[in-house]
């Protein structure tokens, strides 16, 4: 990094390169002659000083944006990159950017659809309400844009230029946004949305030309979304901060160049990591640095994103108030590790813990069980078989089938079968043939598969078995008890974060038995340890995941094979019953209740919060 850093001469034309100015093509060949006299040709920062008002949080007087103490903001504001990632800390004003950048593109640029998207309700509803609603009402020019009788509301937003803001919000499945076509994609905090609905968020603007993708959140562990994305796929640019007690005086390259971390932290503000003396975040020659450019001689291999770090100890209002200073030295004090890289310095720390270890996932398996299809035909002649589905795309997921049944002389259900649909397989038709072959020759007694992506499939199987074996289920955000059956979508909803950690700790106490470790262990075993746990700020619980490049498919069709063998036999002490729901009288149990209300699978908490 060191030798990037003092590699000076390149970043002075990145900087030049950031001077372009911004202008749509569509407009310009449109009203070519209005653009003469009214030209457009602002940089978006210029445009954001002279349109947004920003109430100061002190004296609540309404200012503008202070770009000359936030430098580091402007290329942000100003690149053209096509895709850009923010990694922030916790209050270094992202939600202000990214609420900017979106007024800059829909007031520069006429009939442009931008679309906001973040993973809960709550989140796109303080967004939507205050970094542009409340933003209008105290900017009288962005109030001029406004047209009485276009829609204006929490989900939609249309501009007097017919631009328009979209803003949805996507947790477990992106269904809210499937169908929209969007020239812009902002996506807030990344480290919160699946890796999963990444696809189906970024399928909205793929048919446009040139769209733009601007994806912002604050890091986790090493495993979660942004990092993949900050580090495999962007520039990862950082604010660099000369100290010129080192070198010779009149030369940028010979001083010594500060990225901002740990070793910044001095007691009265950020200091020099080698000599111990003050720096200055405004320091006229403070700049971006590209530490991940790509090869300069081949421009294939410059990163897809262009990524900036910005974190808390650049931020004018902490670094230039010994308060807000002292607030983060207690923070460092206080704060657990993770944390404090975390939302503080803007970095990835590796806190994600494994629900299960390898240790614990071979002692899950038995031996006895070869994953075999002879051994298994011969135990459905005398045992129920359950199977588990979960349908996927073939890219980057796949279908995979799970089969169990209680051949065991202890109570411990036992997975026989594991099986993943690749390369030709992968087509639904396929498969689809494949199954019905397997169920019909194994005597399944009941099916339970995803709903997902096998809305086609699950209807063939239900024709093909009948309703009463094939059960579909969907995984809910929250839900007052852990699987209940909604006659209104009929399907059974599954309120995941409780019902995976039942799973896995089923697992490692032996109640859920696999096959042999050898036999599974590649792809069904690595799936199964590729998941991840998180605590989620934003969701306020644990949010199971599985890093960008993994799968963890097989994992599922388990968890969908072990609830169909529960059509037969609940098993109250493999997914134990909610708290309320454990003080029923034990024969009054049941682990598949009805839920008659109106579902929403994703925000069960606060269903009002739209109205
Ligand atoms: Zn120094």
């Amino acid at each position: 990094m060191a030798s990037r850093l003092n590699d000076f001469s390149d970043d002075f034309d990145k900087g030049a390169s950031t001077k372009r100015r911004v202008v749509d093509p569509f407009y310009q060949s449109r009203s070519q002659k209005r653009m003469r006299r009214h030209t457009l040709k602002m940089l978006p920062s210029d445009w954001v000083s002279r349109f947004v008002r920003i109430k100061d949080g002190d004296t609540g007087k309404v200012k503008k944006i202070d770009f000359s103490e936030r430098k580091y903001l402007i290329r942000p504001y100003n690149s053209s990159a096509k895709k850009m990632l923010l990694m922030t800390s916790r209050q270094a004003e992202k939600s202000t950017t990214l609420g900017n950048k979106l007024f800059a593109l829909s007031g520069m640029r006429p009939m442009y659809t931008s679309l906001f998207v973040s993973p809960s309700a709550m989140q796109t509803t303080v967004f939507s309400r205050t970094r542009l609603d409340d933003i209008v009402t105290v900017s009288p020019l962005l109030q001029a844009m406004v047209t009485k009788g276009n829609t204006w509301n929490i989900l939609e937003k249309v501009w007097g230029n017919m631009s328009m803001i979209y803003l949805r919000y996507a947790f477990l499945t992106a269904d809210r946004i499937r169908g929209l076509a969007v020239n812009a994609i902002f996506g807030d905090e990344l480290q919160d949305l699946l890796v999963d609905n990444m696809p189906v968020i970024e399928e909205t603007a793929s048919h446009q030309k040139d769209p733009i993708y601007v994806y912002s959140g604050t890091p986790k562990s090493l495993d979660n979304n942004i990092e993949q994305y900050w580090a495999k796929s962007s520039t990862m640019t950082e604010w660099a901060i000369p100290c010129e007690r080192h070198g010779t005086p009149k030369n940028p390259a010979s001083w010594h160049w500060n990225i901002l971390g740990v070793k910044n932290l001095g007691l009265s503000g950020p200091i020099c990591e080698q000599c111990g003396g003050p720096i200055n975040p405004e320091h006229p020659y403070a700049r971006w640095v590209e530490t991940n450019p790509g090869d300069p001689k081949r421009p294939e291999t410059r990163p897809e994103f262009e990524g900036y770090r910005l974190c808390r100890l650049m931020v004018p209002w902490f670094w230039k108030d010994p308060g807000k200073w002292k607030e983060i030295l207690e923070a460092y004090e206080r704060y657990p590790t993770a944390q404090f890289m975390n939302e503080v310095l803007a970095v990835s720390y590796d806190s994600g813990t494994k629900p299960i270890t390898r240790a614990e996932l071979i002692r899950a398996c038995d031996s006895k069980y070869t994953n075999d299809l002879a051994q298994v035909s011969e135990l459905a002649k005398t045992h129920p078989m359950y199977f588990g589905i979960d349908w996927g795309t073939g890219q980057k997921a796949y279908t995979v089938l799970t089969a169990w049944c209680y051949c065991r002389s202890d109570d411990a259900l036992q997975c026989v079968y594991m099986y993943r649909f690749e390369a030709q397989e992968a087509d639904p038709e396929v498969q689809v043939e494949m199954i019905e072959r397997l169920v019909s020759d194994l005597h399944g007694k009941y099916i339970g598969a995803d709903y997902g992506m096998g809305f086609y499939q699950n209807k063939r199987l239900t024709s093909t078995f009948g309703p009463q074996r094939i059960h579909v289920f969907q995984y809910a955000a929250r839900l007052p008890m852990k699987v209940a059956y909604s006659s209104k979508l009929h399907r059974y909803l599954v309120f995941r974060t409780p019902l995976l950690a039942d799973i896995f700790h089923a697992l490692k106490r032996g109640k859920l038995r696999l096959p042999d470790w050898e036999a599974i262990k590649e792809p069904f075993g690595s799936d199964v340890l590729s998941i991840f746990s998180e605590y989620s700020e934003t969701m306020k619980m644990i949010k199971y995941d599985k890093p960008k490049s993994a799968t963890d498919d097989s994992f599922h069709a388990m968890v969908y094979g072990v609830l169909a063998s529960f059509l037969d036999h609940q098993r109250p002490d493999i997914i134990t019953p909610t708290q309320d729901r454990s003080a029923q009288a034990s024969d009054e149990y049941t682990l598949f209740e009805t839920y008659a209300q109106d579902v929403d699978s994703e925000e069960m908490e606060n269903p009002n919060q739209w109205g």
